[in-house]
């Protein structure tokens, strides 16, 4: 008897010609999440990929204890539902009977106050001589004969026994979720305009759970924004590639053109003015590093910079789709994938990204086009994004290794 692991994939069943695309992409990317686990052989069958450890000893498979780290790295490749550790032997109804007992052994050491349970079958492989129902009435049978203390409880068990019969048995109980969505390099690459707050790691988060790899780009105004506060960032930034893989963050440096634009632009319009810049900046490392789309944290009406007529003196300054998957989420909703995530923690921390030092007492909340154009009349515009552009340095992010 062995441990392996076995997980579930959504979405991608419901493509149709390009289904085997999405697959290969999905089986990559596990490939390369779970690399330092150890030689692993991956494969598919159907809508389950079986992971399997390709040397007997590999620790990460011991127990249902040392398999939780493996098992929380499949969960984070977009794609899957689900994942359980499973136990893989080979034989027929008495050897299915007599692993259960070692396995319902285990389960309850570990978990004394379980009392019922039930069991589930599914039969792959036709040939085997029960059915479904059969299979789970006589197991079901043998479990309460060899553990008298337990009762079969259909509707609310402590615990399922899950058998599931194919070129080899397996049985298994209970299941680590996963985040679903599609794996991440089925679609063409986005910027991510990441700060030191809640909402952009959630926003990168949800576009790669649609397929989409990232590369970052974060506007640095030091010392008005601290060291702390650019690793804030790093830190938020490895995060978020836990999911969407290794990026590439951009570090504008930001402090020179922050500085010019409170000088030469009226208060009440800088977030404005700001923020018209920042997007052509990102636009332009965008287009030069092969993304397709930028993508930001905002929600309607969230704050100032965030009513449909901000947001549309921000958009018109660039080409690209600006991607907003946060526009109509209510903040706790936000918060709530951000702790699911493990951002929140780290979005918290009270260093503060540019936006906070330099902003206006009384920020305009509806500007007019004619308002924006007055504000910049002052400011050289193209060398101030030239400048962006060229004062930028590059991280690696990669936390995989
Ligand atoms: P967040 O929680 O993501 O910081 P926010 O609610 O604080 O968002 P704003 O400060 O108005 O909202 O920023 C809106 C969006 O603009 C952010 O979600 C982010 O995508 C982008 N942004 C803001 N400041 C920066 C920065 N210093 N560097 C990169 N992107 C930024
Ligand atoms: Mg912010």
């Amino acid at each position: 008897m062995s441990n392996v692991l076995l997980a579930r994939m959504g979405e991608i069943t419901l493509k149709g010609l390009n289904r085997g695309s999405f697959e290969v992409q999905l089986k990559n990317n596990l490939k390369y999440r779970l690399k330092k686990f150890g030689s692993l052989k991956i494969f598919q069958n159907q809508s389950r990929i079986w992971i399997e450890p390709a040397e007997e000893d590999n620790p990460y498979f011991a127990s249902e204890n040392d398999a939780k780290e493996i098992m929380k790295a499949v969960t984070q490749v977009f794609g899957i539902v689900s994942v359980s550790l499973a136990r893989k032997f080979e034989g027929g109804f008495d050897e299915i009977v007599s692993n259960t007992k070692e396995y319902v052994t285990e389960l309850l050491e570990n978990n004394p106050d379980y009392k019922t349970f039930k069991v589930e079958s599914k039969r792959g492989n036709k040939a085997f001589p029960m059915n479904s129902p059969e299979i789970c009435t006589e197991l079901g049978y043998q479990i309460l004969v060899n553990f008298p203390d337990l009762k079969v409880d259909v509707k609310k068990p402590d615990f399922i026994i899950n058998v599931e019969i194919r070129e080899y048995n397996y049985i298994y109980s209970g299941k680590m979720m996963a985040h679903r969505g599609l794996p991440v390099g089925t679609s063409g690459k986005g910027m991510l305009l990441l700060s030191g707050g809640i909402d952009s790691p959630v926003a990168g988060f949800m576009m790669a759970s649609r397929g989409m790899p990232l590369e970052a780009v974060y506007f640095h105004s030091y010392p008005y924004t601290s060291e702390q506060a650019l690793q804030k960032v790093i830190d938020l930034a490895k995060i978020v590639s836990g999911f969407s893989g290794r990026m590439k963050l951009h570090v504008v440096n930001f402090t020179q053109i922050q500085l010019d634009m409170y000088k030469n632009s009226p208060q009440e319009m800088l977030t404005i003015t700001m923020r018209r810049v920042m997007l052509q900046i990102a636009e332009r490392l965008a287009l030069k590093n092969n993304c397709k789309c930028l993508i930001t944290g905002e929600s309607l009406g969230q704050v100032a910079s965030q009513t449909l007529e901000a947001i549309q003196a921000t958009n018109e300054v660039v080409k690209m789709p600006v991607l907003r998957p946060l526009i109509g989420m209510d903040k706790q909703a936000t918060c709530d994938i951000s702790r699911q995530i493990g951002a929140f923690e780290t979005s918290i921390l009270p260093y503060e990204d540019c936006c906070t030092v330099f902003v206006a007492k009384h920020p305009k909340t509806h500007p007019h086009p004619e308002d924006v154009a007055l504000a910049e009349k002052d400011l050289d515009i193209e060398a101030m994004v030239e400048a962006g552009v060229n004062g930028t340095e590059v991280i690696e992010i990669n936390p995989f290794d």
